[in-house]
């Protein structure tokens, strides 16, 4: 399948759309994800294009893998967590609703489920949580 330019990742990489930023580098874009299942709920991307993990090249993969990493242990740090879950999807059938590969990294507490898919998250509140993130980045 093709990569489609105008998915909604592609358009915050463009700055078409606003996204509440958390990290950068050179290969990788780090914002909150909107519809957060878990408090600090944010999702990884590569910056060039590609639709999932069937076409990623290596170095995409690595480098958003690399940054996952630094993600999960910020997400734990800033949300005092004890666990930290990656999830990735790939084509509609996998799960995937969004055509540009994504990593969503979800701190976790011990006995504390996931929420529901499809609550738009409360912007002030989601803006906090990343101050939170971004603090422990730093
Ligand atoms: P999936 O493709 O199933 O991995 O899910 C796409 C994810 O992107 C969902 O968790 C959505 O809440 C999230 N999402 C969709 N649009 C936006 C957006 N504009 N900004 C941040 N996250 C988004």
């Amino acid at each position: 399948m093709a990569y489609d330019t105008d998915n909604i990742f592609a358009k915050i990489l463009r700055g078409e759309i606003p996204s509440e930023k958390l990290y950068e580098d050179e290969d990788t874009y780090v914002f909150m994800d909107i519809m957060p299942r878990a408090d600090g709920h944010c999702l990884v991307i590569p910056k060039t294009p590609c639709r999932n993990m069937l076409d990623a090249t290596p170095a995409q993969l690595s480098a958003c893998l690399n940054t996952v990493q630094k993600m999960g242990h910020a997400v734990m740090k800033a949300f005092d967590a004890e666990g930290v879950t990656v999830q990735q999807f790939n084509e509609a059938a996998g799960g995937q609703e969004v055509f540009h590969l994504h990593y969503h990294v979800l701190p976790r507490h011990e006995g504390v489920g996931l929420r529901p898919p499809g609550t738009m998250a409360d912007f002030d509140v989601l803006k906090a949580q990343a101050d939170k993130i971004r603090a422990a980045l730093a």
